[in-house]
């Protein structure tokens, strides 16, 4: 499957009224794929497999900023500490030691969204209010985290044909996110609300996302849903 360029073209002008980032989600598809959006400009790819984003960030331009937009196990973070630019899932306190650990051993700070449960469904990763501000906490304590800033909020909204139910997930989670821009320390630096995919990114632009994560509108069809 052709990579979509009419799509990409269409919706980079929805977004960029509204200076919103694209992330183009490339998990699954080859590297031909990535190179073709690099062309036309594109620098910012989400993936959701360690392994899977290692191989393609070696064979591509170094200077593409690769998005970690999947549910990142503790023990992988060293393999993507030396260059990923933006984990969007971090859902645990073990977790952000971890990449603290690892951000030091490369002496690089490393951006970090906490990903909140907004959805009705039972299966999604995320930080409920209460474990959210208890993480917020733990990184507002001076010197704590050198080596992680974590600059904003991820969510997933219910995958739901009820545009009223998704609209209402992504008002709470900019709701929480408007709650601590406020709120900055040397960790903790809010700027980037990350929330919309192919299906509803046009709800979370009308609800104030400033980074959407779009993959199957510029890739084409995946073969498993769940993948
Ligand atoms: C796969 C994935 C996307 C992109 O999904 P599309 O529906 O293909 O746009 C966005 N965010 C996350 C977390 C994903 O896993």
């Amino acid at each position: 499957m052709a990579v979509n360029k009419e799509a990409y073209t269409s919706i980079l002008r929805e977004l960029q009224e509204k200076n919103v980032t694209l992330v183009a989600v490339s998990k699954t598809k080859p590297v031909e794929d990535i190179l073709a959006l690099y062309e036309l400009g594109q620098r910012d790819f989400g993936e959701n497999y360690v392994q899977e984003l290692v191989e393609k960030a070696e064979k591509l331009p170094a200077d593409i900023r690769w998005h970690f937009i999947g549910h990142l196990q503790s023990n992988k973070v060293k393999y993507i500490a030396p260059f990923v630019h933006l984990v969007h899932g971090v859902d645990s306190a073990k977790l952000l030691q971890e990449i603290e650990k690892q951000g030091a051993r490369n002496q690089r700070v490393i951006n970090c969204l906490l990903q909140v449960y907004i959805a009705k469904e039972e299966t999604k990763f995320g930080l409920d209010e209460a474990e959210l501000e208890t993480l917020i906490r733990q990184a507002e304590e001076p010197g704590k985290f050198r080596h992680v800033r974590i600059s904003g909020l991820m969510g997933m909204a219910s995958f739901s044909d009820n545009p009223d139910l998704v609209r209402g997930e992504f008002k709470m989670l900019n709701q929480l996110y408007k709650q601590y821009t406020g709120r900055i320390t040397e960790a903790v630096q809010f700027s980037r609300l990350s929330m919309g995919m192919s299906g509803d990114y046009r709800i979370a632009l009308e609800e104030g996302t400033t980074m959407v994560r779009i993959g199957s509108l510029l890739f084409g069809a995946r073969p498993s849903a769940n993948y």
